[in-house]
This record gives C-alpha cells, sequence and structure tokens, in this order.
C-alpha cells in the first residue's frame, strides 16, 4: 500500500496477532551466527529504531542490549567466531571475559561462566502493539484487514492466480503475498508449490 498498490486485503483465519508473534519473547537480537541473519537483525533495529515516527505507534520498543554467556571452552570458541564476523558487519558486539563482565554486570551470579558477548543494540519490542501498530498504519492507507477469515483455495485459470477462496466467500487476486507463518507450507501447497518449510512445536524456558 506504501508504495501505491490499491485493493490490497489481509486475510487472518483467526485474530490480530494469534499467531507466532502474539506468543513470541519479542527479544530484538542482532548477535547470529549467520552472516545473513545478522544483515537483517541489523537492517531491522534500523527499522525499529525508526518505527515510532514512520508508523505512528509507541511498541515499547527499548534497546537494552542482550549478553549472551559462555559455559564451556566450545561455546568461548564459537563466541569468538561469531563475534568476529559480527564486528565484520558492523555490528556494536563485543566479547567480554568474566572479570570485564563482572564490572559492566555487576549483579549477574557469573559462577561457571567463562566469558560472554555483550550487543548494547539489542533490545526488545511488544509483539502485540507492533502487530496492531502496522494493522492500524495499513487502513489508514486503504488495505482491509478481514480478520476470521481462512484463505481455503487458491484459485487459478489457465496457469495463472485468480483469485482465493475463503471461509467467507471468494475474492479476486492477481498476487497473493504466503505469509502463513508456520502455516506457509499449507497455504503453499494451495497453489501447487512445495514450500521447503515444516513447522515443530517447541517450547522456550527462561
Ligand atoms: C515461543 C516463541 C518465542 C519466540 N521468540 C522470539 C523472539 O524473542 N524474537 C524473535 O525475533 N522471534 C521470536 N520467535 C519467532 C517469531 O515469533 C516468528 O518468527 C514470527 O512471529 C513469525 O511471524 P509471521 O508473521 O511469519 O507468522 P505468524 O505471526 O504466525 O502469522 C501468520 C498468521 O497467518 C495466519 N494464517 C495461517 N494460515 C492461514 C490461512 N490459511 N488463512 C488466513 N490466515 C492464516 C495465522 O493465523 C497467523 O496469525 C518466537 C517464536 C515462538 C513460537
Amino acid at each position: 500500500a506504501k508504495s501505491g498498490i490499491r485493493n490490497v486485503a489481509v486475510l487472518e483465519k483467526d485474530y490480530l496477532s494469534s499467531g507466532s508473534t502474539g506468543r513470541c519473547g519479542g527479544g530484538i537480537r542482532q548477535q547470529w551466527s549467520e552472516r545473513m541473519n545478522v544483515r537483517l537483525a541489523m537492517r531491522s533495529v534500523d527499522h525499529f529504531k525508526r518505527f515510532e515516527s514512520e508508523v505512528g505507534f509507541d511498541i515499547e520498543y527499548f534497546q537494552g542490549g542482550y549478553l549472551l554467556l559462555a559455559y564451556t571452552e566450545e561455546e568461548v570458541s564459537l563466541f569468538e567466531k561469531n563475534t568476529k564476523m559480527q564486528q565484520e558487519e558492523g555490528l556494536d558486539v563485543v566479547l567480554l571475559s568474566r572479570e570485564e563482565t563482572a564490572k559492566i554486570f555487576p549483579f549477574i551470579n557469573l559462577t561457571n561462566v567463562k566469558a560472554t558477548a555483550y550487543c548494547p543494540s539489542d533490545g526488545h519490542a511488544n509483539p502485540h502493539l507492533t502487530t496492531f501498530a502496522y494493522a492500524r498504519a495499513a487502513q489508514r492507507m486503504g488495505v482491509e484487514i478481514l480478520t476470521h477469515t481462512s484463505a481455503e483455495r487458491i484459485l487459478t485459470e489457465s496457469g495463472r492466480i485468480i483469485g482465493v477462496q475463503t471461509n467467507k466467500g471468494q475474492i479476486g487476486a492477481e498476487v497473493i503475498v504466503n505469509a502463513a507463518g508456520g502455516y506457509s507450507h499449507e497455504v503453499g501447497r494451495m497453489a501447487g508449490i512445495d514450500l521447503p518449510t515444516e513447522s515443530y512445536k517447541h517450547q522456550i524456558s527462561g
């Protein structure tokens, strides 16, 4: 919609923020072991820094930093490799000894910690506020957000997409964006595409 495309509709089979986004930790970190992930995350951080002025909503974005702890020599080697690559990408990450960490973070229990990786520009935001901010900003630009509306079939004619069958009727469309997250494989199959994505149940403890 921002680039001038008209007649955009977003179908959400449930309610806004009902998928992974509404259940996630909201962490926005750039410390990854894959160079491409680091680049993507750094670009995201640039975006999040401008979010309030560009999108017009406070999403509780805060750059409080991420401190990763290495407990084994293998983890220390990995941290050395990762922080070197991340610094090459221009990330403000540092590898700290236990003593250096204790000086900056005197209240952390560093028992058995051998080294840490600290990136002060990592942070977090509120996932619900972020989803609703995008939705409201999109609506202001004329986008229709249709909740409780599931894509059930992608309609084609002579090999071209002509629309989507939903639980509430048909919608004509020449272009369909598959943004179904963990369901992207199922939605891809509606168009005869076998996406190499799989969903797994997993748990995070803290
Ligand atoms: C427990 C947990 C913690 C996480 N913590 C973090 C974190 O701290 N930081 C981080 O960056 N990432 C985190 N993630 C990953 C992050 O949540 C996901 O990568 C991200 O939310 C994916 O967004 P999405 O829009 O692609 O998918 P979703 O948010 O899942 O959105 C897809 C939407 O598509 C809808 N949908 C599916 N099929 C259809 C259909 N046929 N018709 C209509 N609608 C449909 C779903 O209902 C859903 O709402 C975490 C994930 C989990 C599960």
